[in-house]
């Protein structure tokens, strides 16, 4: 069916092996869920979804396969913890609609309204921003 493709963990670096079809190109790698994009876990049919949500070391799904292998990457946020490091991470595939392929929302283009948010820099009595004419 697939072929192995392997990715590792943006926090820790473990290097895992999945199986895949070939049809699917990867979009990106990253430590959070995409806007838009639905993840299913290893274990399901994920090739229908938009991405792969991973817990790093778990799963025994098969094609997935956790190597001994620890990615010296620049990008790896901490490079000197335990790998396989128990967190997530998200695999999300290129995605077309219309023909054209969609493109995230940048993590620092989100705003989170009423959410448990990192804390503003401006401090705690900034408030969120009314609508424009109200
Ligand atoms: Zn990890």
């Amino acid at each position: 069916m697939g072929f192995p493709v392997t990715y590792y963990c943006p926090h820790c670096g473990a290097v895992v092996e999945l199986e895949r079809g070939g049809y699917l190109a990867d979009k990106s790698v990253t430590p959070y869920p995409l806007e838009g994009w639905a993840y299913a876990d290893p274990a399901e049919a994920f090739e229908d979804s938009d991405g792969v949500h991973f817990v790093c070391g778990e799963s025994d799904a098969p094609g997935l396969t956790w190597t001994e292998a620890v990615s010296d990457a620049d990008d790896v946020e901490n490079p000197e913890s335990d790998a396989p490091c128990g967190r997530e991470f998200y695999l999300s595939f290129v995605k077309y609609e219309h023909g054209r392929e969609v493109e995230a929302v940048p993590e620092s283009d989100y705003v989170v309204i009423g959410g448990d948010g990192p804390p503003s820099p401006r401090g705690p009595d900034a408030g969120p921003r009314g609508p424009d004419g109200f």
